[in-house]
């Protein structure tokens, strides 16, 4: 299994620096964000090292999305949220600090807070119908 001699996650996993654990499985290993933005924030990382989600295999990916309905379930119990957010920061500029895979788990109770600036937008004239030809053709060459 593949992984980063430098990276805090991959110490973690290898339980060489401590963490708060939740869970560890096979495939994956669920603790407590060291700065949560709410009580009981979870980081979930798959065990191999792999920096960004783009480059996860769907089977690799699918065994730790697997686990989310009962992590879900858990963290609601624990925190006694009323939902929660399911993040992934990849890149940089998307605020990723961690180059290891990692999903947020993130509590939300009403007048957290918490949250995006959300302020949709719209598509002009043709814009619609010509990304949508780029995605197919990006999703095409990707099969
Ligand atoms: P990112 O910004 O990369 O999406 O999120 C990285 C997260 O990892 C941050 O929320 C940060 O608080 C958390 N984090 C960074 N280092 C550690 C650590 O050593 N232990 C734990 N438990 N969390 C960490
Ligand atoms: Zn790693």
């Amino acid at each position: 299994m593949k992984r980063d001699a430098k990276c805090i996650f991959c110490k973690i996993v290898a339980e060489e620096i401590p963490a708060a654990v939740v869970l560890a499985d096979e495939s994956l290993v669920a603790f407590l964000d060291i700065g949560p933005l709410a009580e009981g924030h979870l980081l979930i990382v798959p065990r191999e090292h792999c920096e960004r989600l783009t480059d996860m295999s769907a089977e690799m990916l699918a065994s730790v999305v697997g686990k989310l309905p009962k992590l879900g379930r858990s963290l609601l119990a624990v925190s006694g949220a009323d939902g929660f957010n399911l993040l992934v920061n990849q890149g940089k500029v998307a605020g990723q600090e961690v180059p290891h895979v990692h999903l947020h788990l993130i509590p939300r109770k009403a007048g957290d807070g918490l949250g995006y600036r959300w302020h949709p937008g719209s598509y002009r004239d043709d814009r619609a119908r010509q990304l949508t030809e780029a995605y197919r053709t990006a999703l095409a060459k990707d099969a």
